[in-house]
Parts: C-alpha cells; structure tokens; sequence
C-alpha cells in the first residue's frame, strides 16, 4: 500500500508540489487535483501526458493515476489602450529595411486570410513609400465620408474583397511623402479611428521599415495581437531583422512576434525548376529565426510573376492554382496557427505606454 505521505513526497520530487490542490489515496487509486495555469487544451494534455508518464515509471502499475486539471488563469492584466470597435486581431508587418517586399507580403498575405473566409482589413501606415493603393489597383481612389451614430466617419476603399487605407490616398503614392512626427501621427490617427473599419477578423498593418517613431506611435496607439517581420536573407538585411524583433520583444512594448517570412528566398528559373540560386545568400532569414527563438513562417522565392502581378494592381495569389498561392496558403497557416496559440496563453495586447525610447533607433 502506498501512502499519501509517500506521493507528496514523489511530487515533490518531481517539482510540481506548487501545482498540487489535494491528494488522495485509495487502495491502489491516486486521485490527484492540479493547477494548470494555461486554459489551453494543449496545455492540459501536455500535464497530464508528464504526470502519467512520471507515475508510471516510478510506480509502473502498481497504482492507477486519476488525474483533475483544474484551470486557474493567472489574473489578466486590463488592456490599456483602445481596441479598435469590431476588430479582433491587429498585425502589424514590418521589416527591418525597405524593398525587401515587406508590401507585397501583406498584401498576399490578407487577400490568402481573406480567401481562407476571414474579413480582412489592410492599413498602409508606410509613410515613406505607400504602394498598397498601387498593388491594389486603387491609386485613384479617394475614400468618402460615411455617418456612423452621428458621425463622420471615412469609408475605406473596397478591393478584392478586402478593405483599405492608405496615406498614399491623401498624398498621393507618386509624391515623396516628407510627413515626419505629429503630422505623420494624426494622419495615422485619423486612419485608425475616424475609419469605418467595421467587422474584421484581422487587421493587417503594413508598417513602414525600420524601427521609428511611428513604429512606436503605433504600438502606443493599437492593442496589437502580433507581429511579422519579413527580410530578404542577405546579412545586411539580417542586422536589422534583429533589431525589429527586439523592439517589439522591448519589455515597455512587448508585442509578440509571430515568426519571420523569408521573401527572396531563391530564384529558380522556369525552364529549370530543380534548380535554385541562392542569390542573396541560403537561409538566413530562417537562421535568424532560430538564433532570435522567434517561428520562422515559410519562405518565398524570387518570382518574375510577384513583381509583375503587384505592378498591374492584381496580388499574385490571386491567380488560381498557382506555386505563389501554395506558399502564401503555408505561410498564413503557421501565421494563424501562431496567433491561435499566442491568443489562447495571452491576455489581448495591451497598447503599451511607452516609456523610454531606448534601443529605438529613429529613422
Ligand atoms: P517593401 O514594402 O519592403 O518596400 P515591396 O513589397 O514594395 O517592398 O517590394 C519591392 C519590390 O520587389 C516590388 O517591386 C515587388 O513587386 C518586388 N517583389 C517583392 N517580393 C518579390 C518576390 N518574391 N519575387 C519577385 N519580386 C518581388
């Protein structure tokens, strides 16, 4: 006969005392109540897979193990900033430098969310080069002016199911915007909040590159639920990946990062499609996701079609059966994957105060 004195001790042992409600032992029957602190299903299995794996080599089956998960979350901070009214998840997408198709990803990405039955909205807060109204074939587009409950409120532009806004509406995609600091703020404000975004399941922030002011404006701003960062695998780019991820991973900012795409990945000819040219260097962008403890969500080759389809305003997953509509499926699978698990172990973003602007560089 086993006593109950005798596995406390066991669990102690096994460090898991803090967890343990009440024992009791009954004939050859353990009946053991514990706290998981995670009400993710996953969670839970993974306890229970440890206790009976740990019961059973100590005891083999000597005893049987009636194991009770009791769920207790650990207080939830309040969130502190403004969620936006019907939005459920915000994403911000950022890369550490420009032309490294940071653009082009969002764009496939939220028409792929958009095809897999999501309502998506897609925000272009890239003040330096607005190019969303470009690949969306909305560059004359001008958003109008909608009442909701008494207010004025500006109605994004509508493509390929998909809504939008963009500074690139206002200032024109063709002029150099020079908007710098509050300017650049208000406008985004005004994108944020005097929008009718309506219901959304997700919407997708196309951040400019960098890590700057308006990177922090934004996570000041938005209750963000995660964030990708996309970057070609050349090491120069790689330097700045890492300082994007960590000033989202800045304790004052602390928005979970998603994982890393790889974009430019390899090129492979047409005529040739077994072979791949490392053209600007092999996997580093995965590297550094390893190296960084961040997902690393897929890689994109280098394909004529992508430039082409942005160029003519019509995203290259739009094209039915297509190799691009294969990858952008895989990619924004493990993107949502990641935001299921980061939603079910974490309370909503909070938007954060910003306290310091330490290891922020400005651009
Ligand atoms: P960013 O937003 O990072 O500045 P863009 O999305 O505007 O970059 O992309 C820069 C250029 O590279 C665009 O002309 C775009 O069409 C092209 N491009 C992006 N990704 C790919 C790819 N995988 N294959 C070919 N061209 C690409």
């Amino acid at each position: 006969m086993i006593s109950k004195k005798e596995i406390q001790e066991f669990l102690k042992e096994i460090e898991v005392d803090d967890l343990i409600r009440n024992v009791q032992v009954m004939d050859s029957t353990v009946m053991i109540d514990m706290l998981s602190h995670s009400p993710a299903m996953h969670e839970k299995k993974k306890l229970e897979v440890a206790m009976k794996s740990a019961f059973e080599q100590k005891y083999g089956d000597e005893i049987s193990l009636k194991l009770n998960i009791l769920v207790e979350v650990p207080e939830q901070p309040q969130i502190k900033g403004t969620p936006i009214n019907g939005v459920k998840n915000i994403i911000a997408i950022s890369s550490g430098k420009g032309g490294v198709g940071k653009s082009t990803v969002s764009s496939n990405i939220a028409l792929t969310l958009h095809s897999m039955g999501f309502k998506v909205g897609l925000l272009d807060t890239d003040i330096y080069g607005p190019s969303i109204p470009t690949m969306f074939d909305v560059e004359n587009e001008k958003p109008l002016s909608v009442q909701v409950d008494g207010k004025n409120k500006m109605k994004p532009i509508e493509s390929y199911g998909i809504k939008l806004l963009s500074i690139g509406f206002f200032a024109g995609t063709s002029q150099a915007v020079v908007w710098r600091g509050p300017m650049a703020t208000k406008a985004l404000n005004q994108m944020i909040r005097d929008a009718h975004w309506g219901e959304l399941d997700f919407l997708i922030l196309d951040l400019p590159p960098g890590t700057g002011d308006i990177h922090l404006s934004i996570v000041q701003e938005l209750p963000v639920t995660g964030a990708v960062v996309v970057s070609t695998p050349q090491n120069i780019a790689l330097a700045d990946v890492k300082k994007g991820v960590n000033m989202f991973q800045m304790e004052s900012i602390n928005v979970p990062v998603l994982g890393i795409v790889e974009n430019m990945a390899y090129f492979t000819p047409e005529e040739l499609p077994e072979n791949k040219y490392y053209l600007f260097g092999k996997e580093g962008a995965k590297n550094m996701a390893e190296k960084l403890e961040v997902p690393f969500l897929g890689e994109i080759p280098i394909i004529q079609g992508i430039r082409e389809a942005s160029d003519v305003g019509r995203p290259a997953v739009l094209q039915e059966n297509s190799k691009v509509k294969d990858i952008y499926t895989k990619i924004t699978q493990n993107m949502v994957e990641q935001i299921v698990k980061r939603n079910e172990n974490l309370p909503p973003t909070e938007a954060v105060k910003i306290t310091t602007m330490a290891g922020c560089s400005t651009n």
